[in-house]
This record gives structure tokens, C-alpha cells and sequence, in this order.
């Protein structure tokens, strides 16, 4: 059965493979973007996470123009790296409030017409950082690791109304985000990860719609790690 989907930060990365692969299973998809556009054969709408009013006006778009959204894949990031000792407080909080904040903005706008519909999937994107941290990566782990209980909180809350909540958490994926650390610290990644090497972002996405899928539906409050190994043992 189609489904509307809207994946926050679809325009590129990993939510792009996301998007592209619900739209090849044919539902109807979504993608936030801040200004670039949607790639082409996905409903784009401009909408910057960390503001309120915007996500609300986006979803009201993404209703009108597809009908309400019954799965929402929370997947837009940032990262702000430093040391701990370095870390200014906006630096932290500007992390927190698009990457946990805006995340919980889209699952309260998002689970009130599910609730209506008794029927939704929230799939939250988080990382193996915010499993088992990460150096220079306070704000990231902390934000990441919030959407592990948020997901669980909203399990026990709306899980008995056929609303389910999970996580995937991401390892090393070749995109954007990953691309501008330095070689040095990807090389000592590559080799921490029993796979031998990155993934592509479309290896993040069959997991994303299984979890949306009827097979998946009495998984909720999981965290499936998408990592090639690189958290095993922790
Ligand atoms: P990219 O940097 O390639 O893309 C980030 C996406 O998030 C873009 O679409 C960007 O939009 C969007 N975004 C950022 N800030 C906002 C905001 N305030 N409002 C709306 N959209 C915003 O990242 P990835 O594809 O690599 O990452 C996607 C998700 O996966 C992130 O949550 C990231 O933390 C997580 N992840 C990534 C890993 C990796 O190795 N790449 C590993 C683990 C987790 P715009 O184009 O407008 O900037």
C-alpha cells in the first residue's frame, strides 16, 4: 500500500537515498530542503528544522499536496566538531536544537495526524555516536543519543495506537557530511570497521523502509545499526 513520506533533509545524502527509495517502492515522497531544491521526481518543500512555524507550514504543504504524513523519516544533521574544552555553549545547543530539537518539532507535528489515522512510522536517524560517542563530538553524541529516548518515550506513548518509533543509527557513509573530514581520520575509520570500508548512503536506506514497512510493524524502540560492524564490541 502506497504511503506519504517525508524525509526532513532529503535534497542530498543519505535522506536523498532515503526518499529515492520509497519513491521506487511507489509511495508518494516528500523532501525538506533549505533553499537548493528538490531533486527531480521528488515533492520538495523548503523548510529550515529549527523553526517552528516552518516545519508546521511544511506539513501542511506535504498534506495538501500528498495527504498526510504517515511516515516520517527524521533525517536532517549537522555536525559542529571540536574538544570538549573548545566547545562554545551555541556551539552545542546549535547542534541540539536541528538535530534533536528539530527532529522532535517534525515527530509532535507529525504524530497528531497519525493519531487521527491510528496508524504511522517515526524513524529516527541517528549514529553510532550517539551509541558510544565520539572525540570533538559532545554536542553531536548528545543530540544523537536523544533521539534514542525520544523514540522510546514515544514508543510507550503512542505505540498502542499503532504508531511505532525506531532508530537507525548510521556508521561511516560516503556523503557531504563525511567528505570534509580530514583523510587521516577517515583512514583510521576504514580501518576500525570489520567491513573494510564506507557505505553508500543507499545502504542506509533499505533499512529506513523496512522499518516503515507492514514486515516491520511490531519493531518499535529498536536501534538497528547500519555501521558494517564498526560499533560491535562496544
Ligand atoms: P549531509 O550533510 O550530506 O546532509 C545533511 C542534510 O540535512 C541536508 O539535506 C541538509 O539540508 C539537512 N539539514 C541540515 N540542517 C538543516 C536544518 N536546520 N533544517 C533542515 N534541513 C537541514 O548529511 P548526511 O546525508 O551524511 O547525514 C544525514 C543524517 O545522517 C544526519 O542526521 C547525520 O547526522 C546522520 N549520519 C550521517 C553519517 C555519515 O557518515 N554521513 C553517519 C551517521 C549519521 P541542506 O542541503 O539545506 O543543507
Amino acid at each position: 500500500m502506497a504511503r506519504t513520506v517525508l524525509v526532513t533533509g532529503g535534497n542530498r545524502g543519505i535522506g536523498l537515498a532515503i526518499a529515492q527509495a520509497f519513491a521506487a517502492q511507489g509511495d508518494r515522497v516528500a523532501v525538506t530542503h533549505r533553499g537548493s531544491g528538490a531533486p527531480e521526481g521528488l515533492f520538495g518543500v523548503q523548510c529550515d528544522i529549527t523553526d517552528s512555524a516552518a516545519v508546521d507550514a511544511a506539513f501542511t504543504t506535504v498534506e495538501a499536496e500528498l495527504g498526510p504524513v504517515e511516515v516520517l523519516v527524521a533525517n536532517a544533521g549537522i555536525t559542529d566538531d571540536t574538544l570538549l574544552l573548545r566547545m562554545s555553549e551555541d556551539q552545542f545547543t546549535r547542534v541540539l536544537d536541528t538535530n534533536l530539537t528539530g527532529s522532535f518539532r517534525c515527530a509532535k507535528r507529525a504524530s497528531s495526524k497519525m493519531l487521527r489515522a491510528k496508524w504511522g512510522r517515526i524513524i529516527f536517524i541517528s549514529s553510532v555516536v550517539g551509541l558510544y560517542g565520539g572525540p570533538g563530538q559532545v554536542n553531536y553524541a548528545a543530540s544523537k543519543a536523544g533521539l534514542v529516548g525520544m523514540a522510546r518515550s514515544i514508543t510507550r506513548e503512542l505505540g498502542s495506537r499503532n504508531i511505532t518509533a525506531n532508530v537507525v543509527a548510521p556508521g561511516f557513509i560516503e556523503t557531504d557530511m563525511t567528505a570534509v573530514l580530514p583523510e587521516a581520520t577517515q583512514a583510521e575509520y576504514k580501518k576500525a570497521i570489520p567491513l573494510g570500508r564506507m557505505a553508500k548512503p543507499e545502504e542506509v536506506a533499505g533499512a529506513v523502509t523496512w522499518l516503515a514497512s507492514d514486515s516491520a510493524g511490531y519493531i518499535s524502540g529498536a536501534v538497528i545499526p547500519v555501521d558494517g560492524g564498526l560499533g560491535m564490541g562496544h
